[in-house]
């Protein structure tokens, strides 16, 4: 099929998340439930849930796991995402169902099979709810001109950590996720937010096979010893958090920032988030709210992060943020690059410096819905060097893997 074909098939609900597009006997194309096309499949899974349902101790859960039952027979995922919005108190998680559109290359309407089996890390959830709490009064901290910092960030975002214990489907295939946002469906958003899940054992492992590794290679040596997991963590964490500060709509004319800024929004967005991420650690660290490490511990691995994420590839919203700050950083002498070595130093106050005039610079334009600016910074620095490249080659010649494969299941896990 052409996407020419699709584009002139006058069949409504072909834009659809959960349907195959397939001919008929004629040759004629026509759309296949999901719920029809993997019945046998999805009603063993649904029994399963169903099971679980059964035994599980929170009655909100119970009723989740009965109602995501019932959807995967029907693709009717609404009201169970509104059950899953709902659900408070269960340390236990599931998310499983047709989920992200990633695979479709074509449009990005279909969605693709994943689940994750989770265990809610009850401390890490009570510290971030904390952290959460900050919100308001890092927003009016934040620097940059008053009229860009008016609006006030919700503070009840639903942000929790897990260990994951099972992943599946999607999820197991390609890049291995570290934090979930869901769910997707913009009316369960509309009505409950969304809920945010930061999965702490996954994290672990890419610090451990990852990101230390990286660092033995691209980190002077004098520096490694504030590459830690703690910081890893809190930074990945922050990210997550700090997408609630900033501005939603421009100052301009109170158009939204996505729209205002087009196919360049998300790599803004994206890049905002780590920086403030950034600036919230060291805003919290000044105030004694952080008390394990010390902020420099934060600064180096961050920078060890993003030689990390650019590897997997400077094309997609994160890749180009994570450039573009690396550029930035670079001109700002944030870091330095030892000729002889080829490995990188942190310069504690440069640092500061460039975390404080790009949060300022990236605001600035959210704020005024420049898209013209926008596109020059991420174009201008949204690459990769020629400098950087032969920096990344050493890491592959190291052998360090990009991303991490999980060893998983009831066998590992000695159950019957
Ligand atoms: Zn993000």
């Amino acid at each position: 099929m052409t996407k020419k074909e699709f584009e002139q098939w006058q069949q409504p609900g072909k834009d659809g998340l959960y349907s195959l597009v397939r001919r008929d006997q004629d040759g004629n194309l026509k759309l296949v439930p999901y719920s029809e096309a993997y019945k046998s499949d999805l009603e063993k899974a649904a029994e399963i849930l169903r099971q679980a349902s059964e035994l599980a101790e929170d009655e909100q859960f119970a009723n989740y796991l009965s109602m995501r039952a019932d959807a995967l027979l029907s693709d009717d995922f609404r009201p169970s995402d509104m059950a899953w919005m709902d659900m408070k108190d269960n340390e236990i998680d599931v998310v499983i169902g047709p989920i992200e559109n990633y695979e479709d290359q074509l449009f990005a309407y279909r969605t693709a099979y994943e689940s994750y089996v989770l265990l809610k890390d009850m401390e890490w959830s009570e510290k971030l709810a904390k952290f959460a709490a900050f919100l308001p009064e890092l927003q009016k901290g934040l620097p940059v001109d008053d009229k860009y910092k008016s609006e006030v960030p919700g503070t009840d975002s639903d942000l929790n950590a897990y260990d994951v214990v099972f992943y599946a489907g999607h999820s197991n295939a390609g890049s291995k996720t570290i934090a979930i946002n869901l769910p997707n469906d913009e009316e369960v958003q509309l009505a409950k937010g969304t809920r945010r899940l930061q999965l702490k054992n996954a994290m672990r492992a890419k610090f451990d096979k990852i990101l230390v590794p990286i660092s033995e290679v691209l980190i002077a040596e004098d520096q490694r010893q504030h590459i830690t997991f703690p910081a890893f963590f809190s930074n990945t964490m922050f990210h997550e958090v700090a997408h609630g500060l900033g501005i939603k709509k421009t100052v301009t004319d109170g158009s939204n920032v996505r729209q205002a800024l087009k196919e360049t929004s998300s790599a803004l967005e994206e890049g905002k988030a780590d920086i403030l991420g950034l600036y919230m650690v060291t805003r919290l660290h000044e105030k004694g709210e952080i008390e394990e490490g010390e902020l420099m511990d934060n600064y180096v691995t961050f920078l060890a992060s993003i030689f990390r994420s650019v590897r997997f590839g400077a094309a997609s919203a994160h890749g180009k943020a994570n450039m573009m700050r690396f550029n930035y950083f670079k001109e700002q002498g944030a870091f330095t690059r030892d000729p002889e070595t080829g490995q990188y130093s942190v310069d504690f106050d440069k640092m500061q410096e460039a975390m404080t005039s790009l949060s300022n610079l990236i605001l600035t334009i959210q704020g005024d819905g420049d898209y013209e600016k926008s596109k020059e910074l991420l174009d201008s620095k949204g690459v990769v060097g020629a400098e950087l490249q032969a920096d990344l080659d050493r890491l592959s010649d190291a052998d360090i893997p990009v991303d991490v494969t999980f060893i998983q299941g009831k066998e590992v896990l000695e159950l019957k």
